[in-house]
């Protein structure tokens, strides 16, 4: 049941060659209430692990790392308008994707190709191309670490915000998500307006369908960020800052040509991107760690970096951010 000791490079998309004292895996809930009632389990600390995708190990890992391989997609319920599925945590995120555009149905077609499980897509409430999970979750069901009983959290209660969730923090590391149940539409949602997916599908010479906007996003994610199998990485670092009114408009005066998105009539969200590029960042390299080319806001392991090397960097980043514009960005990728 327990590895010893052993490395969990390829359990992580930054690649970061780190050891664990104790490795297990999982794939139901049985298996895991075993592992919870196991004396490793009682003397150790642990970490559940989905596929590593936003999480950064800056240190060997003193205690248990348990692997989620809960499988499953299962249509629970169907009417004439939704069809509700129940997902097994441990299922790969764009699996699920293309289960569902496969079937016509949407909901979430616009999160097609972010790496990970979709027991961890409720954590930081993952978001892209102008959808967030949130908006397809019924509920979350999750097994309570401590007495080890199932907890069924409802959508409300999950306190979903951008990126981020109840998960993210009261709960971090208290509960282990075992399966998720969303609500799909079976009207496709046809949400073309972000970015460039309008004119991807005009390239490609497809409508608007949940198969062909998923087939547009992943033709421009794949342009634009890093594939982690060839180039450790966790996608976007940083979370994008909030400001209020009064603060975006003194930086506007100092940097007229600032990105940014009104998200209402007090608050402008900024491309933390945007904020890294400006100051002259993107492509930064040192060693074998790197602000990637393309993305400023995605930091590159180009091969035996360390976790440590890595966060020093982000810090670096951080602080050239709030000397530049007195902002302070906070990490979207969960340091450990
Ligand atoms: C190239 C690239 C692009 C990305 N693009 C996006 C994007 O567009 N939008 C976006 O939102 N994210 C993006 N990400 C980040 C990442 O893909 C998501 O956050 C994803 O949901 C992480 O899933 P995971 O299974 O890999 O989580 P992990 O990295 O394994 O875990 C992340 C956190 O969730 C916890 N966790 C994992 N599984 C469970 C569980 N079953 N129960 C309780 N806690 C759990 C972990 O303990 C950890 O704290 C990107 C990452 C990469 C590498």
């Amino acid at each position: 049941m327990f590895k010893e000791n052993i490395s969990i490079k390829d359990y992580n998309t930054f690649k970061i060659d780190i050891k664990c004292k104790f490795f297990s895996e999982f794939k139901n809930t049985k298996e895991l209430k075993k592992i919870l009632e196991s004396s490793i389990y009682h003397k150790n600390k642990s970490i559940v692990l989905g596929g590593g995708s936003n999480i950064l190990f800056t240190n060997d890992y003193d205690g248990l790392v348990l692997k989620n391989n809960i499988n499953g997609i299962k249509i629970i319920k169907e009417d004439n308008s939704n069809v509700n599925v129940e997902v097994g945590a441990g299922v790969d995120w764009n699996k699920f994707v293309n289960w569902s555009v496969e079937r016509n149905l949407s909901g979430i077609e616009n999160l097609a190709l972010i790496p990970g499980s979709v027991g961890a897509s409720p954590v930081q409430n993952i978001g892209a191309y102008g959808m967030e999970v949130k908006d397809s979750i019924v509920r979350v069901y999750a097994f309570d670490i401590q007495n080890k009983a199932e907890h069924i959290f409802q959508n409300k209660e999950c306190n979903f915000k951008y990126r981020d969730s109840i998960f993210k923090k009261e709960l971090k590391n208290k509960i282990i998500i075992t399966k998720v149940v969303f609500k799909l539409v079976k009207e496709p949602i046809n949400n073309i307006s972000y970015g460039d997916i309008a004119s991807e599908l005009q390239i490609l010479k497809l409508s608007p369908s949940p198969k062909n906007i998923a087939k547009a996003v992943t033709n421009i994610r794949s342009k634009k960020l890093p594939n982690p199998q060839i180039l450790g990485n966790c996608g976007s670092f940083f979370k994008n800052p909030v400001l209020e009114k009064d603060k975006f408009l003194k930086l506007k005066k100092k940097f007229p040509n600032i990105v940014h998105f009104v998200i209402s009539e007090n608050k402008i969200k900024i491309p933390a991107g945007w904020l890294i590029e400006n100051i002259g960042l993107k492509g930064y390299r040192k060693g074998d760690v790197g602000i990637h080319k393309e993305q400023a806001l995605v930091i590159v392991n180009y091969g035996k970096a360390s976790g440590k090397d890595i966060l020093k960097i982000a810090e670096k980043v951080q602080i050239k951010v709030k000397e530049n514009y007195d902002i302070k960005i906070e990490p979207e990728v969960n340091i450990i």
